[in-house]
């Protein structure tokens, strides 16, 4: 594991982060195994959000002890400054510290959201505030739009960025990792294995690892996973292998979707999925997680071809920013059954 200057905080962070998401779904002693496993054995940052559930009780119960080892970083998915202000209160209080390092306005995937959460009465206002009082140190945004990150981040309101970087969606690096190096940004990369998609692990790990961010968050719930995430970053990544984890990521990025899920489908295709899985399939035959996954869409995906309204036009090609061909891939994957 490496660490490095992150940012302009002065801070030496771990380049493996602990994402907490996922320990909502576990029983709590093996959360808190995992979360004191993983600051016993050097990772010092934390990323949770007020909407993970009960993450940040889990967090507040298992490590508020050792509050100083490690940074703290969590989101407010409010757009408006009330709900925001109340929201931040109240993850102090579910993670029993009076600071958060990091508040990222979370999951803005439009100009309509960024400018209800950046207008007077927003939520930026509300995490300035906090800033101001000593209740968050630093302020960032996340969002699954890396084109519409970049212009965000110009505006020089935020000193930290979340994205995906994965080797199914390499797409930050064409500019958003760019502009962020040279704003002196924290970067943070997110979904190393793309919700489970990606495997095995190690290379998942491996290729977020072979890029100029400062952490990956990887979504942890046990003492196991955390020994393979770290693990898969024991060794530094050579010139070869970053340039073959580069290659592959360009090949299965071949699909295009950000996940910014404006494509919702009447029959609830879970399309970024199907993009992704897909494109998998293709290049390494059907994968477990993928396996269980169009098994469990089944019945849905076998419904596109014969959903009437979507005949003329598919009603998720006319939402889709990158004009993808979603119904073919989605009756393709149909054909599988
Ligand atoms: S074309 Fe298929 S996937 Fe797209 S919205 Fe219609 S039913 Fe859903
Ligand atoms: S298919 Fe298009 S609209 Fe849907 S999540 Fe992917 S990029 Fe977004």
């Amino acid at each position: 594991m490496r660490y490095s200057t992150f940012g302009k905080s002065g801070y030496k962070v771990s380049s493996l982060g602990f994402g907490a998401m996922n320990l909502p779904s576990v029983p709590l002693e093996q959360a808190r195994e995992a979360l004191n496993y993983a600051l016993d054995h050097g990772i010092n940052y934390i990323d949770t959000a007020a909407a993970y559930r009960n993450s940040e009780e889990i967090i507040g119960e298992c490590i508020s002890h050792r509050r100083q080892e490690y940074f703290l970083a969590t989101k407010t998915g409010a757009r408006d400054y009330a709900t925001a202000k109340a929201e931040i209160e109240r993850s102090l209080v579910r993670m029993k510290t009076d600071h958060v390092d990091l508040l990222q306005i979370h999951y803005v995937n439009n100009v309509t959201e960024y400018k209800k959460a950046m207008e007077v009465g927003g939520a930026y206002e509300a995490a300035l505030e906090a800033q101001r009082e000593g209740k968050v140190r630093f302020i960032g945004i996340s969002g699954h739009r890396p084109d519409l990150l970049v212009k965000w981040i110009a505006k020089e309101q935020f000193s930290q960025i979340l994205f995906h970087l994965n080797l199914a969606q390499p797409f930050a690096l064409d500019e958003l990792i760019p502009k962020a190096s040279e704003m002196g940004l924290m970067k943070v990369a997110m979904k190393p294995l793309s919700g489970g998609f990606i495997q095995p692990v190690d290379r998942a790990i491996r290729y977020p690892y072979s890029q100029d961010v400062h952490v990956t968050i990887s979504g942890m719930v046990s003492v196991k996973e955390v020994q393979e995430n770290l693990a898969a970053q024991e060794k530094e990544v050579g010139t070869e292998e970053r340039l073959e984890l580069e290659q592959l990521a360009r090949e299965l990025g071949e699909h295009d979707c950000r996940r910014c899920n404006y494509c919702s489908c009447p029959v609830e295709i879970a399309i970024p999925d199907v993009m992704i899985a897909s494109k998998f399939r293709e290049k390494f035959g059907l994968l477990p997680k993928g396996d269980g996954f169009f098994q469990r869409q089944k019945e849905k995906i076998l419904s596109c071809a014969d959903h009437d309204p979507c005949k003329v036009v598919p009603l998720c090609e006319a939402k889709c920013p990158y004009q993808l061909p979603m119904q073919s891939v989605v009756q393709k994957a149909a054909s599988f059954y």
